[in-house]
């Protein structure tokens, strides 16, 4: 039987500064886990704190919440301003480029395995439709997806 606490829990205890030594490993080899404890670095004072319930787990909510409105730009390049939206899976912000001022939408997902299929399929046919949103700039750390997009 597999004991072994999910990411989203290791996430939390990851903010918190309260991560078993054993579990460090899986942090170095996880993408998803990496990527939370690269950002707590930057924004984690406060984001222990807020630990919200919501579709990106405790400790990636609490995260996004202190770096909306404050701390060093999202992704090195992006000030998140407010929420735009949210969903079952993940949620969007507002954002601005600092690198060129545009207002983007940064959607955030959490995307299980299975799904993972599903979307890749329905994006490949949105790309085709003339009235699809500019995608920037998308990146992935497990489970997690990041898009940078047009703000429409
Ligand atoms: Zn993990």
């Amino acid at each position: 039987m597999d004991t072994q606490p999910g990411c989203e829990q290791i996430q939390e205890w990851l903010v918190a500064g309260e991560l078993p030594p054993g579990l460090r490993d899986h942090v170095e080899a996880c993408g998803e886990c990496r990527f939370v404890a690269e950002l707590s670095q930057r924004f984690g004072q406060d984001a222990g704190r807020s630990r919200s319930a919501g579709p990106l787990g405790g400790a990636l909510e609490g995260i996004l919440e202190s770096a909306v409105g404050g701390g060093e730009p999202f992704l090195g390049r992006y000030r998140l301003e407010s929420q735009a939206g949210s969903g079952g899976q993940g949620r969007v912000f507002r954002a601005i480029d600092l690198e060129t001022d545009d207002v983007v939408a940064i959607k955030l997902v959490r995307v299980r395995e299975p799904e993972a299929k599903a979307l890749e399929v329905a994006h490949a046919r949105r790309v085709r439709h003339p009235n699809v949103c500019r995608v920037f700039h998308a990146e992935r750390h497990g489970e997690l997806r990041i898009i940078v997009m047009e703000y429409l």
